[in-house]
This record gives C-alpha cells, structure tokens and sequence, in this order.
C-alpha cells in the first residue's frame, strides 16, 4: 500500500519565532485532530531544521524534509548542505528538482540524478518533482515531457532504490498561482506517471510509488484532488503557511 503523504513547502519563509509558532499549531492541530493514516511532512528552511526536529519527535505523524541537497558528497561548496548533514541531524526527507531550483538555480534532470543517489546514499527520501511549463502544456507532448523528467533523474535506479521515491507532480502554472489542476488534469498525469513507472519497474513498485500533486492546494479544493485514485496526497506551497489552513488539507487526505 502507497503512504498517504501531505507535505509543506515554506519555500524562504517565516523567521525563527514564526516559524516555531507555526510548527507548535501544526504539531497540535494534527495530534488532536488527524486521526487517519497520513504521514504529515514539515520543509521548512534548512536553518530551522535541527530546532524544529525536537518540536516533532514526539508526533509519529509529523517528519520533516529539507527543501534541496548537494549532488556532492563534501568539500569547497560554500552555502551548500549536504545529504549526509541532513541525515545527521536526523531528517528523513528531501524535496529535489523543485520547479523554483530548475528555474531560477539551473538544475537539470542530470544533476537531479546526482541529488536523487546521494539522498538515497544517505538514507534520504527523495520527494522528486516533476511538472510542466504552461508553454508545454499548451504547445508540446506534456505527458511525455514529464515523463522524460522522471526517467532522466529516477530511471537509472534499482527497484529496490525506485521504491524509496516520493514523486511530486507540479504543474509550474499552478504552483503559487491560485490556478489549480482541475481533478481530471490531475489524475490524467499521474496515471501516466503510474504507468511510466510500471513499463521500467513494473506494477507492484508502480503500484506501490505515493504520487502527491502540487499547484496552488488549499483547504477548498483538496478534499476534490485527493479523490482522484492516482492522487496520493499534496506537496503544498502557500496554505502550508498557515496551520489551519494546512491542517484542513492534511484532514481531507487521511
Ligand atoms: C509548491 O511550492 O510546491 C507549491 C505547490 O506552491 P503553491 O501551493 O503555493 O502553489
């Protein structure tokens, strides 16, 4: 059985006091009021991880994940973090290939290969992103080009590697934009994400690969999206900011 899995993306946000403010909410939000079977995940800034690690250690529900890595192991990177940092100070997650780093920071599917082996090295999950431009949409085989993402970054994996993966789709238009898929967009890609995966690793990993949509998810068209059979769950940007907001997307999904 795939992991239900909402996951808040706070992008650069939030300074220290709010931050912790915003975590105590979650973390007593989701222990009174989750009583499903949904694995919550907390991206924050990396300099807040350590201090928020104490704040979720005693809610089972709630991990947390760094919102990028270094493809290298260690040495002469300055301003970059490292897998095997992230693993020591006890995070279990990492968002990799966020539309925002291949935009604005160049990452490509090559170097996101890179990222994905060292997280997997070190006992990271990855939560890979993947979506296309609105451009694509409009004007290209957006299916494919999708799944051409995924298996220039994923598809040199074992099955045994493959099936630690989170997969995010996020169509860039949708994401910060207040336009959101509409249920049957949604679910078209992540069936044929679905399918990719089961012609190169067949249909128990694909199967069993939790696939979260993400682009503009709030608390009132969440519990829409999560019914699409394909939709295991929401990698969330804007709403993730605000406990009750994202404490009512998390409900729609356990
Ligand atoms: C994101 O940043 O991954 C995202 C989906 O943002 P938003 O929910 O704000 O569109």
């Amino acid at each position: 059985m795939r992991k239900k899995i909402v996951a808040g993306n706070w992008k650069m946000n939030k300074t220290l006091d709010e931050a912790l403010a915003l975590t105590s909410e979650v973390v007593n939000m989701v222990n009174d009021e989750v009583t499903g079977d949904v694995q919550v995940i907390l991206c924050p800034p990396a300099i807040y991880l350590t201090t928020l690690n104490k704040y979720v250690e005693n809610s089972p529900k709630i991990a947390l994940a760094a919102q990028n890595c270094s493809d290298k192991a260690s040495g002469a990177y300055t301003g970059e973090i490292s897998a095997s940092m992230l693993k020591s100070i006890g995070i279990e997650y990492v968002v990799l290939g966020h539309s925002e780093r291949r935009e604005y920071f160049g990452e490509t599917n090559a170097q996101l290969a890179g990222k994905v082996n060292i997280a997997l090295e070190n006992g990271l999950t990855p939560i890979f992103c993947c979506g296309e431009s609105l451009n694509q949409r409009q004007n290209e085989d957006y299916i494919g080009f999708v799944k051409n993402q995924i298996t220039e970054s994923l598809f040199h994996l074992s099955e045994e590697q493959f099936g630690k993966v989170v997969i995010a789709y996020e169509p860039i238009w949708a994401i910060g934009t207040g336009l959101t898929a509409s249920s049957e967009q949604a679910q078209e890609m992540h069936a044929a994400l679905r399918a990719h995966i089961a012609g190169k690793y067949g249909n128990e990993v694909a199967d069993n690969t939790s696939i979260l949509y993400g682009g503009s998810v709030g608390a009132a068209n969440a519990e829409e999206l999560f019914a699409s059979p394909d939709v295991d769950g929401g990698l969330v940007g804007g709403a993730s900011l605000k406990s009750r907001d994202f404490t009512t997307i998390i409900k729609a999904r356990q």
